[in-house]
């Protein structure tokens, strides 16, 4: 016996218990919903996650804050300046430059033994915040 089509409460029509066209959008709707809460999440972690930084990173492209992170702690686990190009700034022996990006950079005070870092500045702040060098 062939089977038979039926009319689901929907208004759609096919076979089985349930609408299987009703049941897909179901599906595709809580993965998209998942995905939305995800990203939230995601967003929340990022921002929180700036509390924990030593220096203000806030504002900063994501890259260049990832970057930055990364030359923190290694300056933490007593890494050498030098090893992130890091340059003492010529009118202030006790500032240490490192690049960061391209376009940033982070300036340091050397406290003697260790650095303690200051700030990220994009070039353009830099420039104007470190006037002649
Ligand atoms: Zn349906």
């Amino acid at each position: 016996m062939p089977k038979r089509k039926r009319t689901f409460p929907c208004g759609h029509k096919g076979y089985g218990r349930t609408c299987h066209r009703c049941e897909q959008e179901r599906m595709i709707q809580e993965q998209e919903h998942q995905e939305l809460e995800e990203k939230r999440n995601k967003k929340l972690e990022w921002e929180a996650s700036f509390s924990q930084d030593i220096i203000d990173l806030r504002g900063l492209p994501d890259y260049v804050v990832i970057k930055a992170r990364a030359i923190i702690d290694g300056l933490r686990t007593s890494k050498n300046y030098r090893e992130f190009g890091g340059k003492r700034l010529r009118h202030n022996r006790f500032v240490i430059s490192i690049p960061v990006t391209r376009n940033y950079r982070m300036l340091c005070q050397d406290s003697g033994n260790f650095l303690v870092p200051q700030k990220v500045l994009s070039h353009e702040d830099y420039n104007v915040c470190k006037p002649g060098d």
